[in-house]
């Protein structure tokens, strides 16, 4: 990290660097000859003025330059900038080319060239330009400007970049440290955690550390460490109860099996009891199997939902057939009182096993006051669903839990619970379904299950 920013920093020092100095190199020294032009002209526009030579010497102080008109033939200064004659003798014959007239004739009366001066790092621009011709002897107006040589300045230039550069390291070695603080120890951490979670420790813990995009991959991560620790469990608890439920039924199958082996075989009525209970405990296996694939299906997400519209009534009415069918002779009552039309958009099938669930639960639940009522009313776009019966009813205490997964309390103490899945499963579709559901229960009056779906046209 440190590498790359001090690198980085290296990199676009150098390039700021050659941008400078190419920069300068170009354009220095031409555009203070074109400011020298410039300031001629000017000059030149107060020719005939006879404020002529003071607004010279305010063009040279302001341009911070020297300024002298010469005559050709007599080589008299006709003005100077410079006021002492000694140094201006010196100053100007050191910068005024011998045959400077010649040069002009060469290059149409104006002519601009350097003189170098080594010793002060610096060099001279002179510009020369013919002003008027007097009676065949020309007057010459010479402007010079000393300007810092470009290859100094660049010295100069560059022990600043070189400065700049050392202070922007030290700022880029201050945050690559802060951004390794904040941004990458985080992350390596995150990344060291996440591999233990891909390896299946799921008790692994993300902490709140780093900047906000890390903290919220790091929630992100928690979230799913403490999902797949909740699906292990429910595979874990999942395989504990199928386990646990399968094997009393298979007791008991073997148990009957050996009583006919050993006792009842050649006697009939007591050979079709022991049949009878086997033919029992193989019918609970196979509601229990059932339950344990439809729970598996939906918490796994798997489940095919086959929404479409269908009439509740219609439905109700084959419930109420099949369960009238089932209790012909042992006197057992069902009142339906079902709207005419009931036109859901719902998986028929998952919805007949909602109310499956309910009408088998208020069956095993009626012992004493064998009966049913079962309401089916379509209001006000809400098509509602009652299975009431007069059983037991259930304690305050249990109504919460009775939709969770194998909860299940015996009323009667007679075995009628089974697997405690079936209010689950049932809770699970109607959620698929977005309906609402619920039970009201009072102890020694009995319960009513009752679930809400939308209705349609
Ligand atoms: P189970 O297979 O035990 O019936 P459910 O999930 O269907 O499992 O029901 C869970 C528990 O809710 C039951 O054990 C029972 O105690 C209670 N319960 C359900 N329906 C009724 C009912 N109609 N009357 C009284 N208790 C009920």
């Amino acid at each position: 990290m440190w590498i790359s920013f001090t690198a980085l920093t290296a990199l676009i020092t150098i390039l700021f660097w050659l941008i400078l100095s190419s920069s300068v190199r170009l354009n220095y020294t031409n555009e203070n000859i074109e400011d020298i032009d410039r300031m001629m002209w000017q000059a030149m526009e107060q020719y005939t003025s006879d404020e002529f030579y003071e607004h010279l010497s305010v063009i040279a102080s302001g341009g911070n330059c020297l300024i002298q008109i010469l005559d050709e033939k007599t080589g008299e200064v006709l003005y100077s900038t410079v006021d002492s004659e000694e140094k201006e003798q010196d100053i100007f014959s050191y910068l005024i080319e011998k045959n400077i007239f010649e040069l002009l004739d060469d290059n149409g009366g104006e002519y601009t060239y350097r003189v170098e001066n080594a010793s002060e790092n610096s060099e001279w621009v002179v510009h020369a330009m013919v002003i008027a011709n007097v009676e065949g002897s020309r007057q010459v107006m010479i402007f010079c400007k000393s300007l810092i040589s470009v290859d100094h300045l660049l010295v100069m230039f560059g022990r600043r970049v070189i400065y700049a550069f050392i202070v922007i390291l030290l700022i880029a070695s201050f945050l690559s440290y802060m951004i390794t603080r904040v941004i990458t120890k985080p992350i390596h951490r995150l990344t060291e955690k996440a591999g233990k979670l891909a390896e299946g420790d799921y008790d692994v813990t993300f902490s709140d550390e780093g900047c906000y995009e890390v903290r919220k991959l790091s929630d992100t991560l928690g979230l799913a460490a403490k999902e797949f620790n909740e699906t292990e469990q429910m595979r874990r608890e999942f395989i504990a109860n199928i386990s646990h439920d399968m094997r009393t039924p298979l007791t008991v199958i073997k148990m009957y099996t050996e009583m006919i082996q050993t006792m009842s075989g050649d006697n009939p009525q007591k050979r079709a009891v022991h049949l009878e209970r086997i033919q029992s405990e193989v019918d609970k296996m196979s509601t229990l199997i059932t339950d344990f694939m439809d729970l598996a299906k939906l918490q796994s997400g798997v489940f095919q939902v086959e929404k479409k519209r269908f009439d509740l009534s219609v439905l109700i009415q084959d419930v109420v057939a099949t369960f009238e069918m089932r209790h012909q002779q042992d006197g057992f009552i069902i009142e339906a009182k079902v709207a005419e039309h009931a036109f859901v958009c719902a998986d028929q099938k998952l919805i007949y096993r909602v109310i499956e669930n309910f009408m088998t639960n208020a069956e095993k639940f009626s012992v004493n006051e064998k009966k049913i009522e079962l309401m089916l009313t379509s209001e006000k776009n809400i098509v509602r669903l009652e299975v009431k019966d007069y059983g037991p009813g259930i304690e305050k205490e249990h109504l919460a839990y009775i939709w969770d997964r194998y909860y299940k309390v015996d009323p009667y103490g007679n075995n009628k619970t089974g697997t405690g899945l079936g209010l689950n499963i049932a809770s699970q579709i109607l959620k698929i379904h977005d309906a609402k559901y619920g039970v009201e229960s009072e102890v020694g009056q009995g319960s009513t299950f009752w679930f809400e779906l939308e209705a349609v046209e």
